[in-house]
């Protein structure tokens, strides 16, 4: 079973201009492409406003749910904003889901500082079906501002977990210093019954990640992204933009599992499996390939991993923080019991 706790796709009109231009400037390995190669090759790969590629990315995988995350990034420069509406937005992650009903669900993207947020929010969760807001501070704003607390009540009300992007952001119109896992202490101490997950594990700052994730049973983190610090070809020729700076060389495949064996021994269960696929082709294969060989990890690194904790971060704990009803779920925690 593999649920993918932190994935995307998206349409033309959902992203706002200043981020296709990064893209385009940054594609090809930083070479950057002509607007017409752009527009022709890249953009038609890299869309996918129906969800069909996703569907087919996750049949080749073996991914047998996905989260789809909606971002919100407008306010970063309300002169550039994605074409299409955010509640739009919302609403096309939601018809995606409905074309796939027992393989997809979404998050509702939505920033706090907008007026009607917390409109959106109800939007996204009563009417839309959404099981996790998706936030994304490098846009611009501290989450642990109080004017956002009415908010989070309200998240407390519906029961809905937030999931939020967490670590350095390489795109240079937004600006890391919003995403560092510090400022969530507040938010995870003033509401105990609001879940957090803090995605990639913040990237190169995942030791203060887990300083700070350590301390919270409502806080809980995705490994999406991860893998890329160390495996750069996990995202292709075609994503090299993702890695060309400040990703770092790349580190050995022993030290990548001695790393993942510290985070699940700070965080059992409370540490997910998620690819951050964007509709590049065999990103999610590469992370499913990586992640499924971790019984290497005791004869390359000398770290081992249980059966029972591996199926923790490859499917219990989202389905557990989404409410998803996994096939086989009960029979694998009674079998996952014996076994500890
Ligand atoms: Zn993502």
């Amino acid at each position: 079973m593999i649920l993918d706790a932190h994935l995307h796709c998206w349409g033309r009109t959902w992203h706002p201009e200043w981020l296709w231009e990064f893209f385009r400037k940054h594609v090809d390995f930083g070479k950057g492409m002509p607007e017409d190669r752009f527009e022709n090759e890249f953009v038609p790969e890299y869309c996918d406003p129906t969800g069909e590629k996703l569907v087919e990315e996750m049949d080749r995988a073996g991914t047998d749910r996905a989260m789809i995350l909606c971002i919100d990034w407008n306010l970063v420069d309300p002169a550039m904003e994605a074409k299409l509406d955010i509640r739009d937005q919302n609403r096309a992650h939601a018809e995606i889901c409905q074309r796939a009903p027992d393989r997809l669900s979404f998050g509702v993207g939505v920033d706090p500082r907008r007026k009607d947020a917390i409109e959106i929010l109800n939007l996204g969760v009563e009417e839309l079906g959404a099981r996790v807001v998706k936030f994304y501070p490098p846009a611009g704003f501290y989450p642990n501002d109080r004017d956002f607390y009415p908010f989070y009540e309200r998240c407390c009300e519906l029961g809905v977990p937030i999931l939020t992007h967490s670590g350095p952001v390489q795109v240079h119109t937004l600006r890391m210093k919003y995403s560092h896992p510090i400022h969530w202490n507040d938010v995870a101490v003033d509401f105990p019954d609001l879940k957090v997950i803090l995605a990639h594990c913040s990237l190169h700052w995942w030791r203060d990640c887990l300083g700070v994730a350590g301390l919270f049973d409502n806080v809980y983190c995705d490994l999406s992204w991860f893998a890329n610090i160390v495996h750069p070809e996990v995202f292709g020729e075609k994503g090299a933009y993702q890695h060309e700076r400040n990703m770092g060389a790349p580190q050995s495949r022993a030290s990548f599992w001695r790393h993942v064996r510290e985070i699940f021994n700070t965080l059992p269960g409370r540490i997910m499996y998620g690819s951050d696929y964007n509709g590049l082709p065999g990103v999610q294969q590469a992370h499913v390939d990586l992640f499924t060989s971790w019984a290497e990890a005791e004869s390359m690194a000398g770290v081992r991993f249980t059966q029972a904790e591996m199926d923790d971060f490859m499917w219990r704990t989202a389905a557990d923080i989404y409410r998803w009803d996994a096939p086989g779920r009960e029979a694998a925690l009674a079998s996952a019991s014996g076994d500890a």
